[in-house]
């Protein structure tokens, strides 16, 4: 254990929602270069306690310290993005049919909003939800994971010691989500809802928030396909597989889950993987060479376990050497001969582990890739320009990358469509989310 965090119940949820009621209706009346000052501060304060977050979002969930502090970069770019954002939400004034008429149409803060984040990226998940609705001029509360609450309350430590309401941007932690989720879902006054988590439970509160009718966005798992055509670039597909599969130990939603090869470059390819994977360095969160850490939980450890268990006993074979590991570790496993009916083929692995499976021709591919009912983020390698453009059109999914690995930035939408999820973050499309769009007529007297 690293810390205690309150254990929030429906008396803390209700305070919270009248906060944030109380919070949204000063801070709507601020204007665009005050909150854009404010964000700028935020990510200042955030940039100078960059090892303290990075240090206790690896202890928390078990991120390699590497990666935590590439994460407290990502995460603090939302705010500095946003910080410029908020002073460009205009309006539009229309042409009107009526000589005494004026036609405006004016964007404003939807209200106060809830935002429920995941353990893993325990910083940027907020960052990427908070900042946008802060520069629209809504109130934020936050429900940060029951397995990384810690880094939530610095982020919102340091929101305040940067000048920011405490009402504006709050975090509520809980040990038992629903409790707390079921008031604030009730509550008419929080106006929009943005979740980042599970497809079941984003469903769950797709559904509840009809009663009420708030605006919804849903960032939910994913099932990544990465199809490497043979004439790409071996090396850089190696290179960019590794990247999108193995950080985080594999519990990223846009990480490679299905990895498809075209059948004149598998040898090659899965030679050339296995050697890069069977050098990644196992071990501590905390030890600067540690390239794959353990998994969050028990449960995760098992479920990743389990997919590779499955594949072999179905008849896949192991490419990886095998190693001795322990506790919430899941060795970094190549798989060959991956079919269809194996559960690694069906639902996301959250772990270290690479299913490859052979494909002969690019309609073959783009079917296989489309055959899930997720569709958040897919991945191409080719070096024919004309495959690069026809295959992206046709994946069904919210992110493509062409021969990118690492496709997320912060000024890039960034969002699932099927079950992945509705709604977009990042960019100027990150901040509509947050902003109603009201339409003003007026006659003009005389
Ligand atoms: P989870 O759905 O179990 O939990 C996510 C959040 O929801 C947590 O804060 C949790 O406390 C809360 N929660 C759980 N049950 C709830 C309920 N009944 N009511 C209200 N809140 C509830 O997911 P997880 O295991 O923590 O996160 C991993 C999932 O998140 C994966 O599926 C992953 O793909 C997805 N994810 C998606 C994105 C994206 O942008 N699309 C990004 C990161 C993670």
């Amino acid at each position: 254990m690293i810390a205690e965090v309150a254990d929030c119940g429906v008396a803390q949820a209700k305070l919270a929602a009248d906060n944030a009621q109380r919070g949204f209706e000063a801070w709507r009346k601020t204007t665009a270069f005050e909150r854009s000052a404010l964000l700028k501060a935020w990510h200042q304060a955030m940039m100078e306690a960059k090892e303290v977050l990075a240090v206790t979002m690896s202890r928390e969930m078990g991120k390699p310290i590497r990666e935590a502090r590439g994460e407290v970069d990502y995460a603090a770019s939302f705010l500095e993005w946003y910080a410029e954002q908020a002073k460009r939400v205009d309006g539009d004034i229309l042409p009107s049919q009526h000589p005494d008429k004026r036609l405006a149409v004016l964007r404003q803060p939807v209200g106060p909003v809830l935002a429920i984040t995941p353990w893993n990226f325990p910083a940027a998940m907020i960052t990427r939800k908070v900042a946008p609705g802060l520069a629209a001029g809504c109130s934020v509360i936050v429900k940060p994971a029951e397995q990384a609450p810690v880094t939530a309350l610095l982020l919102a430590q340091l929101w305040q010691q940067a000048g920011g309401p405490a009402e504006v941007f709050q975090v509520i932690t809980a040990e038992r989500p629903a409790a707390v989720s079921d008031v604030l879902m009730e509550d008419r006054r929080i106006r929009k809802v943005t979740f980042t988590g599970s497809t079941p439970v984003g469903k769950h509160l797709y559904a509840k928030s009809a009663a009420t009718m708030k605006r919804m966005s849903l960032e939910l798992g994913g099932h990544a396909p990465f199809l490497v055509f043979d004439d790409a670039d071996i090396e850089a597909a190696v290179a960019e597989v590794m990247a999108s599969k193995f950080r985080n130990g594999g519990q990223t939603c846009v990480c490679a889950n299905r990895i498809y090869v075209q059948r004149g470059i598998l040898d090659a390819f899965s030679e050339r993987l296995t050697a890069a994977v069977d050098e990644l360095r196992v071990g501590q969160p905390d030890d600067e060479t540690t390239q794959i850490g353990p998994l969050v939980s028990q449960a995760g450890r098992n479920k990743a376990q389990s997919h590779i268990d499955d594949a072999l006993a179905k008849g896949a074979r192991r490419l990886t050497a095998e190693r001795e590991v322990d506790g919430f570790f899941v060795a970094p496993t190549v798989l060959a001969d991956v079919t269809n009916d194996m559960q690694i083929m069906q639902e996301e692995t959250f772990g270290p582990v690479a299913p490859l499976i052979a494909f002969d021709s690019e309609e073959e591919a783009v079917a296989a890739a489309n055959a899930t009912p997720f569709g958040l983020a897919a991945y191409l390698w080719t070096r024919n320009l004309g495959r690069a453009a026809r295959v992206s059109e046709a994946l069904d999914y919210g992110i493509v990358g062409v021969n990118d690995g690492a496709p997320s930035v912060p000024q890039a939408p960034f969002g699932g469509v099927k079950d992945s999820g509705l709604g977009r973050e990042g960019g100027r499309y990150g901040i509509d989310e947050y902003l109603d769009t009201k339409f003003v007529s007026t006659r003009l007297d005389g």
